[in-house]
């Protein structure tokens, strides 16, 4: 089977060179020229180019550019492809990129693989990024079984765990568990960025906690805008609740309530236990 990438960055790379590893043709295409070169010269793909025609032999094709090139990019290839091919994405956000694919391409599958670090390009790429890493899928009615069953075979052999779930689904979740941090720890550095007198004093005792609280803070500016601009109604939620919170750990500060602050910080301290596979 041919698989065919747009877009040879961290994660159109990282996919090619696994795919490839367990024995599909990938074909890439990319926007620059030095770009193709190299994902062949370092086996992401067997073949690439900057041609769209290159996708014609592909059977399915993952759309692997910045989220707001998606739609322009699959309403460019669409006249390429052959009409029984499936079409599928990565991008972090899905209601937007699903509502406009699928009446252009009835057989697509909005997907989201849920890895990635703070590096971009193809220079980024690398083997097994997404095992062990959640895959979503988001099928919507007009969605093929068959189709949907191909590309959860395919994440499966990348040795990620698949979920399925609605693309508003996906957006309000991926906006509590990955939007919402971004603005968090970014509000975070921001915040400790206010007092002058202990600036340099702040940043030399920074250690481990502010590492690891501070760093999807620090990433890619370009990301946490796309997913303000492509999660608005969901992140705009999840900024209100956290805004919520953070009023009532205030206001029990304020108020010296250590016992209703110490119930708040007992059903935190069990609650992460049951939201990740990370330790
Ligand atoms: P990236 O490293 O910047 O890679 C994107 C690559 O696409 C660029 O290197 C660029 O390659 C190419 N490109 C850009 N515009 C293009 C176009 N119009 N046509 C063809 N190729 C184009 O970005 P990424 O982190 O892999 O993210 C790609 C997608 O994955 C995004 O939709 C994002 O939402 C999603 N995603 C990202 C992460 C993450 O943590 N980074 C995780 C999950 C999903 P050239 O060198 O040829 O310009």
């Amino acid at each position: 089977m041919n698989i065919g990438i747009v877009g040879l960055g961290l994660i159109g790379g990282s996919l090619g060179l696994d795919l490839r590893q367990v024995g599909f043709k990938v074909l890439g295409v990319s926007r620059h020229q030095h770009t193709c070169e190299l994902a062949i010269a370092r086996g992401v793909a067997d073949d690439a180019s900057v041609a769209f025609s290159l996708l014609a032999a592909a059977d399915i094709v993952f759309i692997c550019t910045p989220i707001a090139s998606i739609v322009p990019t699959v309403k460019i290839i669409i006249p390429h492809l052959s009409p029984a091919t499936i079409l599928t994405d990565v991008g972090s956000v899905k209601t937007p990129v699903v509502e406009a694919i699928t009446p252009i391409w009835s057989n697509f599958v909005g997907g989201h693989p849920m890895a990635g670090t703070t590096q971009s390009g193809i220079d980024a790429a690398q083997r097994q990024l997404f095992a062990g890493r959640p895959y979503v899928l988001t099928p919507v009615a007009s969605t093929l079984p068959a189709s949907l069953q191909t590309l959860c075979e395919i994440a499966r052999s990348l040795q990620a765990r698949v979920y399925h779930c609605s693309p508003s689904d996906h957006d309000r979740a991926v906006a509590l568990i990955s939007h919402l941090p971004v603005m968090v720890s970014a509000s975070l550095i921001d915040a400790c960025m206010v007092d002058p007198a202990v600036l340099k004093l702040v940043q030399q005792l920074a250690s481990s906690g502010f590492r690891d609280t501070s760093r999807v803070g620090g990433g890619n500016p370009e990301l946490g805008l796309m997913m303000a601009q492509y999660n608005r109604p969901e992140l705009l939620r999840s900024l209100h609740n956290y805004r919520h919170s953070l009023d009532q750990m205030i206001s029990h500060i304020q108020q010296e309530d250590w016992t209703a602050l110490a119930r708040i910080l007992q059903q935190t301290q069990l609650a992460r236990s049951q939201f990740t596979d990370f330790e």
